[in-house]
């Protein structure tokens, strides 16, 4: 496993059934970077993040998060993870969901400075049910981030948001950045590897089919395009 990585995966085969969800995919996740897995629906992006969070069991291969079998009580401390489809009690005020939450971690963040940094200070008395779309993600962040997490996971945090709310959750995203926290993401869009990602790995039918920064990326798929125009 790679020197240093917080959280790995090596030839690691899953299948659900008779479908082969990743097929031989091998990644790091390194200290103080956001790494993206991008690609299309069915690519294996959630069962790659579900395997680092020992939700599930590789069929084949290694996993490792902080040098530990995910499924191991002590690899769990230090992660927060926002999933996709969160279904939260809508009666229950912002501000008692994030203390309820903080009060099952060792060494929370205070409520304030969780909302502050979600960006939804302003929503704390309002009942989660009442909220947007958009708001009830930022508050699916605070979250994900109010247990105080080295590594945070985040499931295609903003699907289905507009830019507007989009924009709300990546400066939350990049503020939680700032503080020296790691982040993996998936996501279906460019855009959002662009604006948060240090580091890129596409992901298409259960491989990693290119890796790199945003701009090697960005390059490749320009050079892609000349050569389709002119052969
Ligand atoms: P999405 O963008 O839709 O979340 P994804 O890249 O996260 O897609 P996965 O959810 O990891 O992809 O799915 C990979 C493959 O495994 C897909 O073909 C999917 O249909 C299949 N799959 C995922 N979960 C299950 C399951 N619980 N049972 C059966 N097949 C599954």
């Amino acid at each position: 496993h790679g020197e240093g990585a917080l959280a790995s995966l090596r030839d690691v085969r899953m299948r659900y059934g008779k479908v082969v969800a990743l097929d031989g995919i091998g990644l790091d996740v390194r200290g103080g970077e956001v790494l993206a897995l991008l690609g299309p629906n069915g690519a294996g992006k959630t069962t790659a993040i579900s395997l680092l969070l020992g939700l599930v069991r590789a069929d084949e291969g290694e996993v490792r998060l902080f040098g530990r079998d995910p499924q191991t009580i002590e690899a769990r401390r230090g992660i927060g993870v926002m999933l996709q489809d969160a279904a939260l009690p809508p009666t229950l005020r912002v501000g008692e969901l994030i203390r309820l939450t903080a009060s099952y971690y060792p060494s929370p963040r205070g409520v304030a400075e969780s909302a502050e940094l979600a960006g939804v200070a302003d929503l704390l008395q309002r009942p989660y049910g009442k909220l947007s779309g958009g708001q009830q993600r930022r508050v699916q962040f605070a979250l994900a981030l109010c247990g105080n997490p080295r590594l945070l996971f985040l499931d295609e945090p903003t699907v289905g948001m507009d830019i507007e709310a989009r924009q709300k959750l990546w400066n939350a995203i990049r503020a939680l950045v700032a503080d020296g926290v790691s982040i993996v993401l998936t996501t279906h869009y460019l855009e959002e590897a662009e604006a948060l990602a240090d580091r890129v790995c596409v992901m298409a039918r259960g491989r990693i089919v290119s890796e790199g920064s945003v701009e090697s990326l960005r390059a490749r798929i320009a050079l892609k395009r000349v050569w389709c125009a002119t052969h």
